[in-house]
């Protein structure tokens, strides 16, 4: 790595990275700033051909950093931390730009890139050993070649270092799509990494969601990471069939909160709202249907409401903003469809408007529906938008089982003063992560992944390492 090169990174020119060089294409394609409907800088839409001279790359790739000790894979990665711990702000900045999100939270999600690449490179690879009279069993992991990560809009950054970090660091080669709405930090990303990384390693290729279908259906691809809809992650999976890759599938959710009758209501409701509107509701485990005992159900849901009453919406640079705009026209749609769906049912708002007002950015007030029916969409369905609903409960055992009843099961909440009765509440939830008094905050030291249709395996920590590896059994006998 030379400091010269640190200087010479463009913040307002944006290419795929195939082989170590920076490739642009015939077309191109452009993300919008949501904030205020203006359109961002050009971004070349990858073609098949550059994904297989991106496959091609990584293969040449792949074999010397499979053979490069693990330790010295951590050098490398530590390495990238620091280089891009220089460029943090201008990263920040463009994160505001692409996703709209307030500055403050935008930052969060740049910190997270040298806290989850950091926490990577303190885990080892598991081995195990087996010995008897007979044999000495070696269980240990191999890494699967070239590896894919296919990236949603809602953490554009995070969630390509949540997939690049393990990658590299269990010995694959990675090729990263960013979702077409929000290119720009992705490729950034992937372009800086060029200073550190031998060509080929880590790549990016930019396009459209038939360039996704393209890397599913790559023979030259062993693994998809995918995060993204439970719809499309079924259309992966199904595509990855035909040459069965290993599939990791990151899907939505309709997380639970559980609000147990201790709760001290004024510190507990505000927490609660934070969890179901952070980045605007677009988490994928944001809290999508709260619960409240009935004996607190009006206090508490006053409290939230209080709350959400002072939460302001705007503009990344205001300080003040805590919530940003949906981050495309398309979501902005499907979010005012639960709003005309509740108001068209007459579900009573205790907070927020039913008419969206209209604005030069996709701006939404956050809103709550009280206590809506079990079937209406605003609680069946992710809205993935700061719309959420509020139901009283009287029996634990029901609420649990209105809580387990969905296809989905990716995050859930659970909070109550005796932590040892809130911790059996969750679980008992059908979900991939619960939290016990606090709301959703996916960490990179534990394995994230879903139940039912939220997912298949998951990432992260120690055991999400394995996602990048084959099992490689050595069964030595004795003479
Ligand atoms: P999406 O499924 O529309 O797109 C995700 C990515 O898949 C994009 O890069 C897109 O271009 C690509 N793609 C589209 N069609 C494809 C195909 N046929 N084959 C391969 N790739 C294809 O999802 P989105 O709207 O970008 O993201 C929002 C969804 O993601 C929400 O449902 C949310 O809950 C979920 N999500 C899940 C997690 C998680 O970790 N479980 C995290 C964030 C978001």
């Amino acid at each position: 790595m030379s400091p010269s090169k640190v200087s010479t990174l463009d913040f307002e020119k944006f290419y795929n990275t195939v082989n170590g060089q920076q490739r642009g294409s015939k077309n191109i394609h452009h993300g919008v700033n949501p904030a205020t409907g203006q359109e961002l800088w050009d971004v070349p839409i990858g073609t098949s051909q550059d994904l297989d001279d991106a496959v091609a790359a990584a293969q040449k790739a792949f074999p010397a950093w499979r053979d490069t000790p693990i330790e010295k894979r951590k050098e490398y990665l530590m390495k990238f931390v620091d280089l891009f711990q220089a460029h943090a702000d201008d990263f920040t900045t463009l994160l505001c730009k692409e996703s709209g999100k307030p500055r403050k939270f935008a930052a969060m999600e740049i910190g997270g890139v040298a806290g989850f690449t950091q926490y990577h490179c303190s885990l080892e690879i598991p081995e195990e050993k087996f010995d008897d009279d007979e044999k000495t069993v070696y269980t240990e992991y191999t890494p699967l070649g070239v590896c894919a990560g296919i990236i949603p809009w809602n953490f554009p950054l995070i969630l390509s270092v949540g997939k690049i970090a393990p990658a590299l660091l269990t010995g694959n080669a990675m090729i990263i799509k960013p979702s077409p709405f929000t290119p720009y930090t992705g490729l950034k990303l992937v372009e800086l990494m060029q200073q550190i990384f031998p060509p080929g390693l880590i790549q990016a290729v930019g396009g459209n969601n038939e360039l996704g279908a393209d890397m599913t259906k790559h023979a030259g691809i062993a693994k998809i990471s995918f995060t993204g809809s439970i719809a499309t992650g079924k259309k992966v999976m199904e595509a990855s069939a035909s040459t069965l890759k290993r599939v990791t599938l990151e899907l939505g959710g309709n997380d639970a909160s559980i609000i147990l009758p201790d709760v001290d209501v004024k510190k507990v409701a505000p927490e609660v709202v934070q969890g179901a509107f952070q980045n605007s509701g677009q988490v994928c485990v944001a809290t999508k249907r709260i619960y409240i005992h009935e004996s607190i159900y009006t206090e508490f849901l006053q409290e939230m409401v209080n709350f959400t009453k002072s939460i302001k919406v705007g503009a990344p640079d205001d300080g003040d903003n805590m919530l940003g705009p949906i981050q495309n026209s398309m979501q902005y749609e499907k979010v005012k469809g639960f709003f005309a769906d509740s108001k068209a049912k007459g579900y009573k708002f205790a907070v927020g408007e039913p008419d969206v007002a209209a604005s030069k950015g996709f701006f939404i007030q956050p809103t709550i529906i009280d206590n809506p029916p079990n079937d209406s969409r605003i609680v069946a369905e992710e809205p993935f938008g700061p719309i959420v609903p509020t139901q009283p409960w009287s029996d634990l055992d029901e609420v649990i089982a209105r809580a387990n009843d969905t296809v989905t099961g990716l995050g859930a909440c659970v909070w109550g003063k005796d932590v040892e009765k809130a911790s059996k509440v969750a679980r008992r939830l059908e979900a991939g992560s619960v939290f016990v008094n606090s709301w959703e905050k996916p960490t990179p030291q534990a394995i994230f992944g879903g139940h039912k249709e939220s997912g298949i395996g998951g990432e992260w920590g120690k055991t999400g390492l394995l996602a990048f590896m084959n099992a490689h059994v050595i069964h030595v006998y004795k003479n």
